[in-house]
């Protein structure tokens, strides 16, 4: 066999070729695992997911959620590496590496990135997604714990499991049970089903607030109440601001009795620039129809404004710090102040 040769691959090179080393994530599909190659050394994650027969015999879901992640190679949009079987209703997705996820690190205490750095991060996710959505995707589920970062500042999108094509020309009709509730646009809490990139931007500004306030920014219990917590900050929607707000399929009856007035400006004011209010609070522009495409905000005048975007690359935790790690150094505690507290 010459060098450039291809090994042929026999079945001791399937998952035995990686040896775990933790779980980084517990997701709907399946777990999340740190691993290295026997072989060649390099750190991977492993996601597992299971591939039950869902329609005539073919996994749908996590098929999907595989062949968009290969078909979009791009710096902020997490690379996978191969596709391993486990068993015949698993496969393991070994994807590169990343050290945090965005939920992690927000809910770190010590983490307290610069201006420069949250502008890059800023940029790099609006980079990601302009990608995205010019190649026909909407990701559909954009929060914290779905954006990973590693030591060297990157950060890239992740869970492609609710993603889907959209047509560019052609408005086309979708489910509105998507996007986890507290990153839901309030078009789809109102029922609409025909949508189209401007949910991702509504999710993506939601989490850029997060970054600055360090907790999200409409935290409703159920549909009707994160309806109005949306409508709390930005006002309840008149026919001047959001046009066809009363065409929505649940306009009436969902909407709140109380009359709210807009202090979304106020509130972000105090936490950073003027340009950085002017774009976030557009991305989250009550009427769909108003917020900007992803290469629209990468055009605004806040990536050219004082201080330019710097990757992070200091980081409060040596090691991994994921929303699975956040949440068991939650319980811990938790449970700590009990048993101090039965003392
Ligand atoms: P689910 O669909 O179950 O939410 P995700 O793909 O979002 O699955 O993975 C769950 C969690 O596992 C993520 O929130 C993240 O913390 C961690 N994770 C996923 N992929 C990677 C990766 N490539 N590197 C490091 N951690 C990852
Ligand atoms: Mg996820």
């Amino acid at each position: 066999m010459t060098p450039s040769t291809p090994k042929a691959r026999s079945p001791a090179d399937g998952i035995q070729l990686y040896s775990k080393i933790c779980m980084v994530g517990e997701g709907t599909y399946g777990k999340v695992y740190k691993a290295r190659n026997r072989e060649t050394g390099q750190v991977v994650a492993l996601k597992r997911m299971r591939i039950d027969m869902e329609r005539e015999g073919f996994p749908i879901t996590a098929m999907r959620e595989i062949r968009l992640l290969k078909q979009l190679q791009h710096p902020n949009i997490t690379q996978v590496l191969d596709v391993v079987p486990e068993s015949s209703n698993s496969v393991y997705v070994v994807m590169e590496y990343m050290d945090y996820d965005l939920s992690g690190l927000i809910n770190h205490p010590q983490w307290s990135p610069e201006p420069a750095h949250k502008k890059s991060l800023m940029h790099q996710l609006l980079e990601g997604l302009e990608f995205m959505h010019a190649r026909g995707i909407l990701h559909r589920d954009i929060k914290g714990s779905n954006l990973l970062i590693n030591r060297h500042g990157q950060i890239k999108y992740v869970d492609f499991g609710l993603a889907r094509s959209f047509h560019h020309t052609r408005m086309q009709e979708f489910t509105n049970r998507v996007i986890t509730l507290w990153y839901r646009p309030p078009e789809l809490l109102l029922g609409t089903t025909v949508y189209g990139p401007e949910v991702d931007i509504w999710s993506l500004g939601c989490v850029l607030i997060e970054l600055f306030m360090k907790k999200p920014i409409f935290q409703g219990q159920n549909d009707i109440d994160q309806l109005e917590q949306i409508f709390k900050i930005l006002g309840t929607p008149s026919p001047s601001i959001w046009e066809s707000f009363s065409k929505l399929p649940w306009a009436c009856y969902m909407t709140p009795n109380t009359r709210y007035s807009e202090n979304l400006r106020e509130m972000l004011g105090t936490k950073m620039t003027a340009g950085a209010v002017d774009l976030i609070s557009w991305m989250i522009s009550l009427d769909p129809a108003a917020r900007p495409s992803a290469k629209r905000c990468l055009e605004h005048r806040h990536f050219v404004e004082e201080p330019l975007p710097v990757p992070p690359t200091s980081f409060p935790v040596e090691g991994d710090w994921h929303e699975f790690e956040s949440k068991m150094e939650r319980r811990k505690r938790k449970n700590a102040a009990k048993t101090q507290h039965q003392q």
